[in-house]
Formats: structure tokens, C-alpha cells, sequence
């Protein structure tokens, strides 16, 4: 599976629960605050210019918007998070949505979460993680708009969010990949279709580019044995 996100087409738009398409073929998501860059990394692995413009529609952008892959898997765009202008009840809602979809959804294989290199991880970005990682289900965290740094700055970039990780996820660590990535510039593109193409084909084991050099990630990450074959189900 070389481009696992090419040809793929919207399908549907879920609000709710009861909207989401029935659990079956394997399903990636993309996670990210607003203006993380999450759209432009969807179109670059999608070979696509527009594709994750459904998501950027007025009414649209609160829901998970799904779309069907070339092998038949789901992608799932969640809703960018971070807006304030979003009244406090339905920010409410879908945040509850989102955390049960992340935490409950049985054909959940992997997670990509989008974050700015430039910021590094958000408040909301480490609640869905604390939700979604104890399931034992990776995660790819695109420390995206790489192109907007020196290469001395990308790399303390990296560092800081494989950091930041370590501390906020000692016993996940090893579940987590950081990629440096630029949607402009295709940068990590190829690592990041390689990590998604190996948990469609159902190898959530392997995480790509961990940076284990960090102290903090050699410390602290946890022996293979601790984690498993294929997502588990969630409790
Ligand atoms: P989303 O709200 O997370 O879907 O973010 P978008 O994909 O719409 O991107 C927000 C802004 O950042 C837009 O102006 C994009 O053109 C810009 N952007 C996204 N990815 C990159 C990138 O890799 N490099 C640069 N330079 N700009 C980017």
C-alpha cells in the first residue's frame, strides 16, 4: 500500500453517536487543534488539493467527516479544537463526542495527531491522548509546518515534542511516533504513509521514527513486551 490516503472520497459527516458509520473495516483518525495544519496534511498524503475542504464548510466543522480509503478502510477528520469563538453547550457536546469516539470506537486502529512544530502540544491535545492512549492503540504526532523553521530550530522542535511526551506519557511512550512534517514541502510524508499503511494492513506495533535518543524516552519507555498486536478493545 504505497499512498494508503490516495483516492480517497468523502462519504459522510457524523454529529453524533448514532451517525457514525457502523464499526467494520479498519478506521484511522486525524486529530488537531485549529489552524494545527491538519487539512493540508490530510490533502498532501491524500495526493489531493481539496479533499479535507469538507471539513473547513460552515456546519461541518463540529462533526467527524469520514472518508473512504482505495483498501475500503475510514479515515475519520475530527473537529479541529481550540476555537473560542464556539459557544461553551456545544463546545461541550462535541468535545464528549470526540473523547468517546477516540476512547470507545472499535475500529480504531491508529490516531494522527496534528500539531504545530512551532507550539508544540496544546492543552486539548494532551486530554485526547490521555483518553486515547490507555486503549493501547498508536498514535503519529505530525509536528507539522517544519518548512517554517531553520533546520537547528526543527530539531529542537522534534525534541521537544518527543519530550513532552515522555513527561506526559511515561507508559505510552513507545506508542507514540513524532514526525517532523511539512504539508508545503512534503516533508515526512513517506514515513507518515509507511506508519499508516502498516496499521491498515493491521501492524499497530510499529511506530516509526520514535526519537529514542531523548533521555527521558530512553528512561522511561516501557520493554516491547508491554504492548500488543493490533488495538486492543476498549473496557
Ligand atoms: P487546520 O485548521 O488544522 O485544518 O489547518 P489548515 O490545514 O487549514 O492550515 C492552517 C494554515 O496553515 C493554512 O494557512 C495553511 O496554508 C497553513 N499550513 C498548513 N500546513 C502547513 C505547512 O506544512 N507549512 C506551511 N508553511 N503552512 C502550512
Amino acid at each position: 500500500m504505497k499512498h494508503p490516503l490516495q483516492q480517497a472520497e468523502y462519504i459522510l459527516t457524523a454529529a453524533n453517536d448514532e451517525q457514525l458509520p457502523p464499526p467494520g473495516p479498519p478506521e484511522i483518525a486525524f486529530a488537531g487543534r485549529s489552524n494545527a495544519g491538519k487539512s493540508s496534511a490530510i490533502n498532501t498524503l491524500a495526493h489531493r488539493t481539496r479533499l479535507a475542504f469538507a471539513s473547513k464548510t460552515p456546519g461541518r466543522t463540529q462533526q467527524i467527516n469520514f472518508f473512504r480509503l482505495r483498501s475500503g478502510a475510514l479515515l475519520a477528520d475530527l473537529p479541529g479544537y481550540g476555537y473560542a469563538a464556539v459557544p461553551r453547550d456545544l463546545k461541550r457536546h462535541w468535545q464528549q463526542f470526540l473523547a468517546r469516539y477516540l476512547a470507545t470506537r472499535q475500529s480504531l486502529v491508529g490516531l494522527v495527531l496534528v500539531v504545530d512544530a512551532r507550539h508544540g502540544l496544546a492543552d486539548m491535545d494532551r486530554a485526547l491522548l490521555a483518553g486515547y492512549l490507555p486503549s493501547g492503540r498508536p498514535v503519529l504526532l505530525l509536528a507539522t509546518k517544519m518548512d517554517k523553521l531553520t533546520p537547528s530550530a526543527q530539531r529542537l522542535a522534534h525534541a521537544a515534542a518527543v519530550r513532552a511526551i515522555a513527561e506526559a506519557f511515561p507508559a505510552h511512550v513507545r506508542n507514540v511516533a513524532v514526525v517532523p512534517f511539512s504539508a508545503t514541502r512534503g516533508i515526512g510524508c513517506e514515513t507518515a504513509e509507511g506508519t499508516i499503511a502498516r496499521w491498515l494492513d493491521g501492524d499497530a506495533t510499529e511506530v516509526a521514527a520514535v526519537d529514542r535518543t531523548t533521555p527521558a524516552a530512553k528512561d522511561k519507555a516501557p520493554r516491547s513486551r508491554g504492548v500488543t498486536r493490533g488495538p486492543k478493545r476498549p473496557v
